[in-house]
């Protein structure tokens, strides 16, 4: 995890980086925010940048041995721990991170460093009523690990992902460690929920508040990430709370919510034409004119797209279609309807409606001949 691939939060990048060129590096920090700010990457990308051989431009390169194990974090002198659980365990039975550090590494690198504790705990299967937790065990084998020489870097780091998971017991064990460090051994904790920490342990570490991320930036995630109308990323951006999870939550609904509704409008229009009801596909055509012009857009883009693939099933070419669900099962059905003597005249109407819409025409006309106009092919074949 280089700095560079943290979304925004520059003033604390730089503060970091500064600390560390001039040597300033406490032994125990906190580092606080929700996942989706950043802050278990922000760790992350600190340790890295404390152990690249070849730093420059304020950031680690990436590159070297001991780069590369970091940001896949199996590095040997990082040690990870985070709170961990498994239905059907047996009392008095203590789970401990390492045993599931294969499924938090793939998570970590999914997820691109910006894990959720609701995603991981989905992860491990806790269901409903399960939480997962730091046990005391886990903290003696930290206590354990640390008095080890370190292997590679100069440094080696603990680094606890959501401390407040950890009971008194275990806290309690921490507390002395942090209180008595030893040379060149950090403690990062990282965490979303700072006020359900022992005050003895917020009093032994330095606070690095990892902060919401710029709106101007996450709306630039927007429209990176495939929303096209910069106003709607901009609200995006205001509505996700400086959360790039959140954002990605808004772009993830916004985006499946609009193809279920572009596809019952395909499907209606097929119905409609197919059974030649023209006063429906009237106010069919109203209902679409009725919408924004980005809806418009979208909608003749999906309907082209479900065109040329149910042309694709009725030409036996299935296993290279990309339909799944609901869109596959309705294609299929409808597929003997597109063939090759009107799959062209569809795709052009539905290119001739773009434009039209492109050039501002008036919605009701373009989609009132649109309508008639498919009705007449699909009926035709
Ligand atoms: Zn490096």
């Amino acid at each position: 995890m280089q700095f560079k691939d943290i979304i925004g939060q520059e003033d604390l990048k730089r503060h970091l980086v500064r600390s560390i060129d001039q040597g300033r590096i406490s032994h125990a920090q906190l580092f606080t925010g929700a996942a989706g700010q950043g802050s278990l990457a922000m760790a992350v990308a600190y340790f890295q940048y404390l152990c690249c051989r070849h730093r420059h431009n304020g950031d680690s390169c990436g590159e070297c041995p001991d780069c590369r194990q970091i940001a896949s974090l199996a590095h040997p002198d990082l040690h990870l721990v985070f709170p961990v659980n498994k239905q059907g365990k047996k009392s008095g039975e203590a789970m401990l991170s390492d045993e599931f550090l294969p499924i938090f590494r793939t998570l970590y690198e999914e997820c691109g460093g910006y894990c959720s504790p609701q995603v991981w705990y989905e992860r491990l299967d806790l269901g409903k009523t399960l939480k997962g937790m730091i046990s005391a065990r886990e903290a003696d084998e930290i206590i354990r690990k640390l008095s080890f020489k370190s292997f590679e870097a100069d440094y080696k780091a603990m680094l606890i992902w959501l401390p407040e998971t950890m009971n008194e017991e275990a806290a309690n064990k921490i507390l002395k460690i942090l209180e008595e460090p030893w040379e060149k051994t950090l403690f990062l904790l990282v965490s979303e929920q700072p006020t359900r920490l022992l005050p003895t342990i917020l009093s032994r570490t330095q606070e690095v508040s990892v902060g919401r991320i710029e709106k101007e930036v996450l709306a630039d995630v927007a429209m990176r990430e495939g929303v096209t109308d910069p106003m709607q990323a901009r609200n995006m951006a205001r509505l996700s709370d400086g959360n790039l999870l959140e954002l990605r939550h808004l772009i993830a609904g916004e985006s499946s919510q609009q193809r279920k509704e572009n596809f019952d409008l395909f499907c209606a229009l097929m119905r409609l034409s197919y059974n030649d009801k023209h006063l429906e596909l009237i106010t069919w055509a109203e209902e679409v004119a009725a919408l924004s012009r980005e809806q418009q857009r979208s909608l003749l883009r999906d309907a082209a797209r479900l065109l040329r693939e149910s042309f694709m099933l009725h030409a036996g070419l299935g296993e290279i279609s990309y339909l799944w669900g609901e869109e596959l099962a309705f294609c299929a059905k409808f597929a003997p309807f597109v063939g090759i003597e009107n799959i062209e005249p569809l795709i052009a109407q539905i290119e001739t409606a773009q434009a039209q819409i492109n050039q501002n025409g008036n919605s009701t006309i373009v989609f009132t001949h649109f309508a008639l106009a498919v009705s007449k092919m699909i009926k035709h074949l």
